[in-house]
């Protein structure tokens, strides 16, 4: 590898193979870059990143031994154990290998790991070297993972409380519905992802992708829990300067599409990399857009398996129906979408990265969560910082029309748009000289360089 003239000490960044994770990773790489480090980003075959979008950065790919695509969200768990079993031997003998090359002035390597790359931390801490996570969830969602144990000294017996509106005790505004363990036939996932978590005790810090406005009083409870240093920089999208971190092609024709629409009119539809939609919904959600009147933005991703274009699954008079009011993808330059002043709302399955790329655009949300984490960023936009609403249930025809009319031109829209403003305004301010997101990045340059 080559060694960059005067840049300060070189960061080992190992993010997990997700488009949720590596586009968090890559904004902080960036981050990092612009403020004199070099950055290395040891990573998994599988979802290889675009390399020739980083050309500051140099690239490892580790064999993961993988064979196949997992199955989301049921795989997740014994593909990431496939996956941290195969990656230690090379990353440590890559990393073996850079300290030899080290002058002996030269400070150690430093390796930021996605929380779910845990051999990463384990072979830095066999090597004796600094190792902080990136946490690319929220801090609620992370939070909620450790309640279990408690929960179920309590009694709570999760998964069997999986329907119940019931608010868990301590984790308001969850209900049990909301909790991950909705996503498991039994309590063992949950289990393995604790065990997985837990190794933040043992790591030097843990940079957050989120901003005290929007999660304060968590971050000092979390802090309460791990006595390690935390430093919330987010929304790193906002500090980094663009560059695409995206596993697919982004269809830019949306942007002269979005162009000649009105000022907050369009209604942005996308769930994110994974949450797929069955024939039901999919047939639902293309009649509420095509009986709203609005225009809409759409990505319909093809299908990872067999490339099935669901727009082949639309109802047949679909496209005739809403002409040019109708503009669909496979996959848009989300963030830039939007920060243009057409679209309106955003109908998101907030992941974690939706959820923050809209609250900085002051974007207001139909949450229509799937799985993990969504559920639980769900309940925060609805019920705490009220920039959005839940689609609940089974959507019956009737209801997605509703849902959007409710968001794009209702009085009840209007009042989460001025709280989605609100928000974007607090954006502004954490990430300002003086604000907390800069005021933390400028404590973690120092702590890297420190430790
Ligand atoms: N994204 C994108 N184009 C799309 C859909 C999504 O660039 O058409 C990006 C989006 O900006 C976000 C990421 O993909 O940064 C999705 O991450 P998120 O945490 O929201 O959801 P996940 O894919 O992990 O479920």
């Amino acid at each position: 590898m080559e060694k960059q003239g005067c840049r300060y000490r070189e960061l080992v960044l190992v993010p997990c193979p997700f488009q949720g994770h590596i586009n968090p990773m890559l904004q902080l790489g960036t981050i990092l870059h612009s403020r004199g480090f070099s950055i290395t980003v040891a990573h998994a075959q599988f979802n290889s990143p675009q390399t020739s979008n980083h050309p500051d950065f140099v690239f490892l790919p580790l064999p993961d031994g993988t064979s196949s695509k997992p199955v989301m969200p049921l795989d997740f768990l014994a593909f990431m154990s496939n996956l941290n079993l195969n990656c230690r031997a090379p990353f440590q003998d890559f990393l073996s290998q850079m300290i030899e090359k080290q002058d002996q002035h030269d400070q150690l390597p430093c390796i930021i790991y996605d929380g779910f790359m845990s051999f990463a931390q384990a072979v830095a801490c066999h090597l004796k070297l600094p190792n902080i996570i990136l946490q690319t969830g929220s801090v609620a969602s992370v939070l909620t993972y450790f309640a279990y144990p408690r929960l179920q000294e309590e009694g709570y017996s999760t998964p069997q409380d999986s329907s119940s509106t019931e608010l868990v005790p301590g984790l308001h505004p969850l209900r049990f519905k909301d909790l991950p363990a909705t996503n498991f036939d039994n309590l063992d996932g949950i289990w393995q992802v604790i065990a997985i978590l837990s190794n933040i005790g043992a790591s030097s810090a843990i940079i957050w992708n989120t901003m005290d406005c929007l999660e304060q009083s968590l971050l000092a409870q979390y802090q309460q829990q791990f006595q390690v240093p935390n430093f919330s920089i987010g929304p790193m999208h906002k500090i980094a300067s663009a560059s695409s971190s995206s596993l697919l092609e982004e269809d830019s024709s949306c942007i002269s599409w979005l162009n000649k629409q009105r000022h907050n009119s369009v209604i942005y539809i996308s769930f994110g990399s994974i949450a797929s939609v069955d024939a039901k919904e999919l047939t639902e959600m293309a009649w509420g857009l095509a009986n709203s009147e609005q225009p809409f933005l759409w990505v319909l991703r093809p299908d990872p398996d067999n490339g099935a274009e669901p727009t082949d699954r639309l109802p047949d008079d679909f496209k005739e129906t809403v002409g040019e009011r109708g503009c669909i993808v496979r996959w848009a330059p989300q963030q830039e979408v939007l920060a243009h002043s057409a679209v309106g709302g955003f109908w998101s399955h907030c992941g974690w990265n939706s959820t923050l790329e809209s609250i900085s655009e002051g974007v207001p949300m139909i949450c229509r969560p799937a799985f993990g984490d969504q559920k639980i960023n769900t309940r925060y936009i609805s019920q705490v910082w009220r920039n959005g609403f839940e689609l609940e249930n089974d959507l019956e025809r009737g209801v997605t029309e509703r849902a959007i009319k409710r968001l794009m031109v209702e009085k009840d829209g209007d009042e989460m748009r001025q709280r989605a403003a609100e928000l974007k305004e607090k954006t502004e301010v954490s990430i300002k000289k003086g604000g907390s997101s800069y005021n933390s990045l400028n404590e973690l340059l120092e702590f890297i360089m420190s430790v």
